[in-house]
């Protein structure tokens, strides 16, 4: 299938993070087959060494990381850009490490997510069971606070995956916290990861929920198309239908390239 529009996928796994298959130049490969202008790899950050450690590159890796997206680079040269960047996690006290490896490499493009609640990593599907002794309105408060703190490092070029609590099909009782969090986003002039595995998860709806995504594009956000593909046979998983819904919303689509969006 070949698209009308020249789509980057942008947020795309490799194996270094641990719990990813498929070469970068298979990612690379499924892109092209895609009928994509572009991928943009973004594979889970290091971290200091006492935090989530099995779900991620150590730091060690970083240079192999880099190496390895740049030979795809070269190698795909003049038929599929190949960009370099990171999937960061914002974890409060973390920000002077997060800021080291920022700065040690240039990247294209640096997604800020929030997988943890304090200790909790809730995205797990480990640990599922937590949200049942958790109050669900508490728990998006607690989420998108951080989310907030995210957004006002300027570490950041996008959120990820904005409403991620509801992976599970745990759904926000509420709304105000997160059209809170809309409103540092736009103020601190962040994008937002327009994240399509969320179809391919319980909650079944992309992240951010439709909702969300009109109220983002009021604000005028621009969105960055991703399908978190942990294997080549996700690379641009229901594009077609991530654009409807950002269209329908009235919301526009922008890429990131050395750390500057591009339309
Ligand atoms: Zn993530
Ligand atoms: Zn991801």
């Amino acid at each position: 299938m070949t698209s009308p529009l020249p789509l980057f996928d942008s947020h795309l796994h490799t194996p270094l993070c641990g719990h990813a298959t498929g070469t970068p130049r298979e990612y690379a490969q499924a892109a092209l087959d895609a009928g994509l202008a572009g991928i943009c790899f973004t594979d889970h950050m290091p971290m200091p060494a006492w935090y989530d450690a099995p779900w991620r590159m150590r730091q060690g890796q970083l240079a192999e990381y880099v190496d390895r997206v740049r030979e795809v680079q070269a190698d795909y040269s003049g038929r599929l850009e190949v960009r370099l960047g990171l999937e960061a996690d914002f974890h409060p006290g973390t920000e002077r490490f997060v800021e080291r490896v920022l700065s040690a490499h240039e990247w294209d493009y640096v997604i800020g997510s929030v997988h943890y609640l304090g200790a909790w990593g809730f995205d797990n599907p480990e640990f599922v069971a937590e949200y049942e002794d958790r109050d669900l309105a508490g728990l998006y408060r607690d989420y998108y606070a951080l989310v907030e703190g995210a957004a006002r490092t300027g570490l950041f070029d996008s959120v990820g995956h904005l409403d991620l609590p509801k992976k599970f099909g745990h759904r926000d009782p509420e709304s105000s916290a997160a059209l809170h969090a809309l409103d540092v986003v736009a103020e601190s002039g962040l994008a937002l990861d327009f994240n399509t595995a969320g179809w391919r998860k319980p909650a079944s709806e992309a992240y951010p929920s439709p909702e969300l995504t009109r109220a983002a594009a009021e604000r005028h956000i621009p969105f960055v198309l991703g399908s978190d593909a942990h294997t080549p046979q996700e690379v641009g998983f229901r594009f077609t239908d991530a654009l409807k819904q950002i269209q329908e919303a009235g919301g526009r689509v922008v890429t990131y390239a050395g750390r500057v969006r591009h339309a």
